[in-house]
């Protein structure tokens, strides 16, 4: 694996590549790699000449000084998980290579999207969220780019803003990677304290059972009792939403299940999660 700090080094590399026909995929990350990310890494691998991981703690995605502050770095680690997963390219770039002195953000136009959900309680994190992935958009062109479905707005987000600037890469969204009791793999998962981590798993149960009740029960009554579940087991709930999953408008009564996702978000033991299921 060749790792690369500087934007104009892993630039002119890739750019060889592409001239000789080569394709090249990517998977942006902000490290602490788990299983969840070697994933999109395999997937990265299995279509591409070439793979290349990013890692980056962005610091204009974060709307909370503490939560950036706190952000596990384990960048040893990571490299020899990418080695021992066959990653070819890891680009490691600090602040300064990424926002350099004289870059001035661009604003996205990203509509609803940035004021719902997630958008809601994180202002500013999905205008952070294009600012960097444009950023590396341009410094990598890669053929292919490889998401999480566990962050499923920012699919719809980054999405929209490959399509709003013309941007030519192909989007490849990927199931997300569970712990066996069925808690999504993320970074932050480290931080849970024994208790809070089994506490965790709540979230999937409760996305499940609404999957199997789904139909069956009123969507409110759905919405509400998810809700008290995860209250009743200490959770803290930003968000409990049955939405559509392409626009995450609230779900109408008569929508069938194959249009829609339930998406979560709560915090326990000070650690905040996220999560969704589509129900087709
Ligand atoms: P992060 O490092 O958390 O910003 O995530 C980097 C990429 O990995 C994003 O596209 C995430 O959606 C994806 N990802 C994070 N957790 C998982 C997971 N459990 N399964 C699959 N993809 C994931």
């Amino acid at each position: 694996m060749i790792i690369f700090k500087k934007p104009d080094d892993i630039s002119a590399f890739l750019e060889k590549k592409n001239l000789q026909g080569l394709s090249t995929g990517f998977v942006p990350t902000m490290g602490a790699l788990h299983t969840g990310h070697i994933y999109l890494l395999q997937e990265c691998r299995r279509e591409n000449d070439c793979s290349i991981v990013s890692i980056f703690v962005n610091p204009t995605q974060f709307n909370n000084k503490e939560d950036f502050e706190k952000y596990p770095i384990t960048v040893e680690q990571d490299i020899y998980m990418l080695e021992a997963s066959g990653c070819d390219v890891l680009f490691l770039p600090g602040r300064n290579e990424i926002y350099p002195p004289g870059y001035s953000a661009e604003y996205y136009e990203l509509g609803r999207m940035e004021t719902i959900l997630e958008g809601e309680f994180r202002p500013g994190h999905y205008q952070g969220v294009c600012q960097v992935v444009d950023r590396l958009l341009d410094i990598i062109k890669p053929s292919k780019m490889y998401l999480g479905l566990k962050d499923y707005q920012q699919c719809i987000v980054l999405s929209r803003m490959a399509t709003s600037k013309s941007i030519p890469v192909l989007l490849r969204l990927c199931e997300t990677v569970r712990e066996p009791d069925g808690l999504a793999k993320s970074s932050r998962n480290m931080r849970l304290s024994p208790a809070a981590r089994e506490t965790a798993a709540y979230i999937y149960q409760v996305l499940n059972n609404i999957k199997h009740s789904f139909g069956k029960v009123n969507q409110q009554e759905l919405i509400r009792s998810g809700i008290a579940m995860l209250q009743d087991q200490g959770f803290q709930v930003d968000y409990l939403s049955i939405a559509d999953a392409k626009t995450l408008n609230p779900a109408t009564e008569k929508q069938p299940a194959s249009e829609l996702v339930v998406l979560i978000a709560a915090t326990i033991g000070g650690v905040r999660l996220i999560d969704n299921l589509l129900l087709g």
